[in-house]
């Protein structure tokens, strides 16, 4: 580079010798993917570990501003694909290819033949039965009375701290405010829909512009304690996304027919109930667990990382409830997940593997209208969820759940 006004060596050597931070050096150079060699170099020097696949990558950190601080590289995950799964939705109808970016053997081929038994059996219903994404700050009043002043107060200024919160966003729109009192701390969990995207930083900025009306507005004594108080809840289990819901609740269902059960699945619908009712109820009461599936996480992390969710939030989204009941001696089988967090704009998913894989399921980027491809996108997880679920609860009814692991799950 002819005009270029600073020397890449000589900044490796100033970070391995501690004379610039390692944050400091986009400073330095006018491109960030320039930043992103110095700083593998430095560390390559500082730990005397050579990183060449970590370096090899296609992002252009240029566009991963708002993604990522201090990258020094990427790193890859394999992208298997199941399906077609067939859909019967209000937003996703038709056959998906699901892409699933996991190192666990099994798992893919597990989806798969979940899919291939509802496939045969008519396919996959989904509904969503809400839609919201919450942040509930947490304020500090003098007493009691202060406490339930304040609830009062803002029940009627909502339409104000309406205008205030939605002034910061053109899709985020503020639909209710739940109030928790303990003692002289009062929570109040703003419910927003967020249209394609997951929305925890637009509904954090939204929350924030409300809270400050609240403080200058509310006549009596207030603080603003924290922005998120905990009772939002994010990426940690919590019975409140349970009860209320967060992201999208999402009911996938399917009567899966006898005969597809014995031939596909090698088991009975009685044996998949009883393991279900045994294991994810009897279970999971017993291990003070407050969520009741066999393995939800499995599939919602693969699609996850596939597709550029915020894999912390895995924990709320893969917490939920399988139910099976026989009818008419076939299976009929559910899942319910009360808070499924995706989005299909925003965060990690314009990363350009995500967006691929997003383009995949027909959801990248906004829908027409608004939210319309994150409700799909919704449909498609939840419905997959379903197979995984019937799946593993299957392979365990019959035993073969060490066998399969030991033949897909293990390097020859
Ligand atoms: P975001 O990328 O911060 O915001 C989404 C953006 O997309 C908004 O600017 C929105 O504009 C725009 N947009 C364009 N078309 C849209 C459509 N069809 N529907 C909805 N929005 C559309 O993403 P986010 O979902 O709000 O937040 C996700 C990020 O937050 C992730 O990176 C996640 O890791 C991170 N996160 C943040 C917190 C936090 O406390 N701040 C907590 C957990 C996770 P308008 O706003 O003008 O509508």
């Amino acid at each position: 580079m002819s005009d270029q006004r600073y020397d890449i060596e000589e900044l490796i050597e100033k970070i391995v010798k501690e004379k610039i931070h390692l944050h400091k050096i986009d400073g330095f150079v006018d491109n960030e993917n320039i930043a992103v060699l110095i700083r593998r170099k430095a560390i390559e020097r500082i730990t005397g570990v050579i990183l060449p696949s970590i370096g090899s990558t296609i992002i252009d950190f240029v566009e991963t501003r708002g993604n990522i601080e201090n990258a020094i590289g990427a790193v890859q995950i394999p992208l298997g694909i199941a399906g077609p799964l067939r859909i019967l939705g209000e937003y996703a109808r038709g056959e998906y290819y699901i892409p699933l970016a996991t190192t666990e053997g099994a798992l893919v081929a597990s989806i798969n033949r979940g899919i291939k038994a509802v496939n045969l059996s008519g396919g996959v219903k989904t509904k969503i039965l809400f839609d919201g994404m919450t942040r509930a700050p947490l304020f500090w009043v003098p007493d009691i009375e202060t406490a339930i002043e304040l609830v009062s107060w803002v029940n009627k200024h909502f339409m104000g701290l309406k205008k205030e919160a939605e002034s910061t966003t053109r899709h985020g729109k503020l639909i209710e405010i739940q109030p928790f009192i303990l003692g002289n701390n009062v929570w109040l969990r703003f419910v927003y829909e967020t249209g394609d995207a997951m929305g925890m930083n637009m509904v954090t900025i939204a929350t924030d512009k409300a809270c400050r009306y609240i403080e200058e507005n509310f006549p009596g004594k207030v603080r603003l304690v924290s922005i998120s108080g905990n009772m939002c809840s994010d990426k940690k289990p919590a019975m409140v996304n349970m009860f209320l819901g967060r992201g999208k609740t999402v009911v996938a269902e399917a009567i899966v027919k006898q005969d597809v059960v014995k031939e596909v699945l090698k088991t009975s619908p009685e044996a998949i109930i009883d393991v279900n009712t045994r294991k994810n109820y009897l279970g999971s009461v017993r291990a003070g667990s407050i969520s009741f599936n066999a393995h939800y996480a499995n599939i919602i992390a693969a699609i996850f990382i596939a597709t550029g969710q915020d894999v912390a939030q895995i924990i709320e989204s893969s917490m939920g409830y399988t139910w099976a009941e026989l009818r008419d001696n076939n299976l009929y089988i559910s899942v319910t997940l009360p808070s499924l967090e995706v989005g299909t704009v925003g965060g990690g998913t314009r990363l350009p593997t995500q967006y691929e894989a997003l383009s995949i399921l027909g959801v990248a980027g906004g829908g027409k209208p608004p939210g319309v491809n994150a409700k799909k996108f919704a449909e498609i997880v939840a419905a997959t969820v379903l197979a995984g679920e019937l799946n593993l609860l299957a392979a365990l009814s019959t035993g073969e759940l060490a066998r399969a692991h030991i033949i897909l799950g293990r390097p020859r």
